[in-house]
C-alpha cells in the first residue's frame, strides 16, 4: 500500500508589519502550542515582553487544558470518564457550552462530538489511516453535539458513553481571543497568528489597518492570492491543506462531515471568516467548510462576515464583504469574485 504522509502545518495567512519603520519595534514571541505554531507581535507602551511572556503561559495552559493530545487535559478526562460527570474550570466549561451551542446553530456541521472520528482517522496525529468503511459506520451513531450535558452551578460536563470530545476547530479561536483581552488590558497592539487564526487589534503605527494574505490553497506555503484589510478583528481560515495524508492517490484531510464519517467534500478549496469573536470565527470556518457555499447565510445569521473559495476557482462572499474589508485579490490570480 502506497502511504505516503505530507503532515504539515502551515500559515495559512500571512501579516504585512511593513509602515512601522520610523516607530518603536515590536516584540515578537513564537511559541508551540495548539498543535500550532503562535506567533505574538506587539506593540506597547509598557513592558512587551512581560505581554507576551503572558501571552505564552496562557497558551501553554490552555493546551494543558483543552488538548486531546494530553492524557491529563480536562477535555481527555472528561473523555475517559464519558457516562459520568467531571468537574472543569470555568474557562473549559464556557467553551464547551458555547461549543454545545455553535453546533446546533450550525446544524451540526461544526461538531466538538466527532473526537471517536478524528481519534480512527488520526490525522493530526502519527498514525493517520482511513479507517474501514463499516468501522466509520460503527463510530457514526456515537457522534452528536445533544449528547453533552451541562451542569452550571457544578461547573459539570458529562458526555455519552463511547463519546469524545474534541475542541480542535474553536480552541485556537479562543485562545486568540484570550489573548486579545490581555493586549486591550494592556492597552497594546497587536497581531496574534495561531496557524489558520489571526487576531489583528488596533491599527499599525502608522495608524493604517494590517493587511492580511490569505495563503492560495492550491500554491506553496508562500503563495498568498489575496489580502484583506483589517482592524480589531479576527481572521480566520479552514482549509484541506493545512493537514492532510495521502494514501494510494488521494488526499484525506482533517475537516470530516459528521454525517459521511469522511473528510468533507462540500467543493470548496477554503473558507474565510472574520469577526471581532475569534471562538466564533473559528467553529463558523470549519462549519462553512463543510456546508460549503450554501453555508454563508449561516456564518451571515451568526453576524459573522465571511468568503469561500470554490474548487471551480470562484469567490463567493458574505453581503458587504468586499467593501468592508478592503479586499484585494493578487494580480495574476486565476480566482474570480462570482459573487
Ligand atoms: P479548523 O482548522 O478550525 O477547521 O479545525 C479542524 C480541527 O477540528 C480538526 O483537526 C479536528 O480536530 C476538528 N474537526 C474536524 N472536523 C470537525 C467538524 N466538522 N466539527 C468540529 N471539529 C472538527
Ligand atoms: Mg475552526
Amino acid at each position: 500500500m502506497k502511504h505516503r504522509r505530507f503532515l504539515f502545518i502551515l500559515p495559512a495567512l500571512l501579516i504585512a508589519l511593513a509602515g512601522c519603520a520610523a516607530q518603536a519595534e515590536p516584540v515578537q514571541r513564537t511559541t508551540f502550542a495548539l498543535g500550532t505554531v503562535c506567533t505574538q507581535t506587539v506593540y506597547a507602551s509598557g513592558d512587551g515582553e512581560a505581554l507576551t511572556l503572558a501571552g505564552e503561559e496562557l497558551l501553554y495552559a490552555l493546551d494543558a487544558q483543552l488538548s486531546v493530545h494530553r492524557a491529563q487535559s480536562e477535555v481527555s478526562l472528561i473523555n475517559a470518564r464519558a457516562g459520568e460527570w467531571t468537574e472543569v474550570s470555568a474557562r473549559t466549561f464556557s467553551l464547551i457550552a458555547r461549543a454545545k451551542a455553535l453546533a446546533e446553530q450550525t446544524g451540526g456541521a461544526f461538531d466538538p462530538t466527532l473526537g471517536v472520528l478524528t481519534k480512527a482517522w488520526d490525522i493530526a496525529g502519527e498514525h493517520p489511516r482511513v479507517p474501514a468503511a463499516d468501522e466509520i459506520a460503527s463510530l457514526l451513531p456515537l457522534i452528536g453535539w445533544q449528547g453533552i450535558e451541562l451542569d452550571e452551578a457544578a461547573s459539570c460536563v458529562r458526555i455519552c458513553e463511547g463519546q469524545a470530545l474534541d475542541l480542535g476547530a474553536i480552541a485556537k479561536g479562543l485562545a486568540a481571543d484570550a489573548l486579545a483581552e490581555i493586549y486591550r488590558q494592556a492597552d497594546a497592539r497587536g497581531v496574534i497568528s495561531l496557524g489558520g487564526n489571526v487576531y489583528a487589534l488596533g491599527a499599525k503605527q502608522d495608524g493604517a489597518p494590517w493587511r492580511v494574505g490569505l495563503r492560495d490553497p492550491l500554491g506553496t506555503a508562500e503563495d498568498y492570492f489575496a489580502t484583506l484589510a483589517v482592524q480589531d478583528v479576527s481572521v480566520v481560515v479552514s482549509g484541506a491543506y493545512e493537514r492532510y495524508f495521502e494514501q494510494d492517490g488521494k488526499i484525506y484531510h482533517h475537516i470530516l462531515d459528521a454525517q459521511t464519517g469522511y473528510p468533507a467534500a462540500s467543493g470548496l478549496l477554503c473558507s474565510v471568516v472574520v469577526s471581532a469573536d475569534s471562538t466564533l470565527a473559528d467553529a463558523l470556518s470549519t462549519a462553512l467548510f463543510v456546508r460549503g457555499q450554501g453555508g454563508l447565510a449561516l456564518a451571515e445569521a451568526a453576524g459573522a462576515d465571511a468568503l469561500v473559495l470554490t474548487e471551480a476557482g470562484e469567490l463567493f462572499a458574505t453581503p458587504g464583504f468586499y467593501d468592508q474589508y478592503d479586499f484585494a485579490l493578487n494580480e495574476g490570480s486565476n480566482y474570480v469574485q462570482a459573487g
